[in-house]
């Protein structure tokens, strides 16, 4: 197998991630961060410390790589499609762009015909009010752009919640009010195409978030067949309209009839998809990797149940107790202080 060289923009834990597990392939990886010592950095052959719209950095990261990926969705897109002038890109930019703005991300989904909660664009106040009345004074009201682990945000749960500075409390950019789903749980599902357009996905994780920070990812999911089916033919449907490469995160409600509406996606490897290095033998970062180098992809079969809890900020110091468990997977981070909803690392338990 020839040496291949794969450039990783983003220096963080899912950066981190695929570079151990292309190592593991025999491929060196360059991240682009501008942290020096980033968790990335600490495992991967070599850095460029610059920013990642830096022209000149990604000039130097297309020449020192055959092949360049990112580990979070918020690489401009402009400087992905530069990028890919001069290098191969994958994920394809085009998915940044469907994935970076949750009005066009709603939008691309309906057109694959899967459907997502109703919503409304909202450009000002007067857009607020009028969205808010068409649903009810229910919804959930989130910048289009930038928003993270439930950050910008804003939940209105009847006709009597004050809507008055909706518009400028979220800080007067554009934003989208989406109608308040009823869901019963939540499910994300984790796929990976390959160039030749071969599709694998994991098993659905049931994901539950506290303070809109992923808590725990469980697998199997309590849902049927029939609701797994769907979300798999869902991301089937999303990667072949992207002509996407690589691993994608697409997140569900499921509502009580097992029917599912499209949260949102991921073009990268995805924080409810880590159980999978504990629980299938190939894990989603080294399905990611062989995905973008040209590989086979792996068989996602999962051979336990498990369930996967983050460790953020003080969490951490539960370490001592995990790492005495014979049925759990540690995994850390590399970051030497914890902050109230940092993540540090995450823990896998095997359930049997
Ligand atoms: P998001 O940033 O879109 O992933 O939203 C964070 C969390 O907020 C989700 O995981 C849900 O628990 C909740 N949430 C988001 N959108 C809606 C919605 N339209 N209806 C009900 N709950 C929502």
């Amino acid at each position: 197998m020839s040496a291949k060289t794969i450039g990783i923009i983003g220096g963080g834990q899912l950066g981190r991630m695929l570079a151990m597990a292309a190592a593991r392939l025999n491929f060196r990886t360059v991240v682009l961060e501008p942290q020096e010592d980033c968790p990335a950095a600490q495992v991967a052959n070599e850095q460029i410390v610059a920013s990642y719209d830096d022209p000149s950095a990604l000039a130097e990261l297309a020449r020192r790589c055959d092949v360049v990926t990112y580990e979070f969705e918020n690489v401009p897109v402009s400087a992905a499609e530069e990028l890919a002038s001069q290098v191969t890109v994958y994920p394809p930019p085009k998915a940044l762009e469907m994935a970076q703005d949750r009005l066009i991300e709603k939008q691309f989904i309906n057109g694959c015909g899967i459907p997502t909660a109703r919503f409304h664009a909202v450009d000002s106040q007067a857009d607020l009010d009028k969205a808010l009345i068409d649903f009810d004074g229910q919804g959930v009201l989130k910048t289009r752009r930038l928003g993270y682990d439930g950050k910008g945000q804003r939940v209105y749960r009847s006709a009597t919640d004050s809507a008055t500075d909706g518009y400028v409390a979220l800080g007067n950019v554009p934003l989208i009010l989406e109608s308040f789903v009823s869901f019963e749980r939540e499910v994300s599902i984790i796929a990976a195409r390959s160039p030749d357009g071969t599709v694998a996905c994991y098993d659905p994780a049931e994901n539950i978030h506290i303070n809109g920070i992923l808590h725990t990812s469980t697998v199997p999911a309590s849902i049927s067949e029939q609701t797994a089916n769907d979300a798999m033919e869902a991301a089937e449907k999303i990667l072949t309209a992207l002509g996407y490469v690589g691993v994608i995160g697409i997140e569900f409600f499921v509502l009580a009839d097992g029917s599912l509406i499209a949260n949102e996606m991921a073009p990268r490897v995805h924080n409810s998809g880590h159980w999978t290095e504990a629980a299938c033998v190939i894990s989603q970062f080294e399905q990611h990797i062989r995905a973008v180098a040209g590989l086979p992809l792996g068989n996602p079969l999962r051979h336990s149940d498990c369930v996967m809890t983050n460790l953020i900020g003080d969490d951490i110091e539960a370490l001592p107790e995990w790492l005495r468990r014979d049925d759990t997977l540690v995994h850390l981070y590399g970051k030497t202080e914890a902050r109230p909803g940092r993540k540090m690392g995450h823990v896998t338990q095997l359930l049997h």
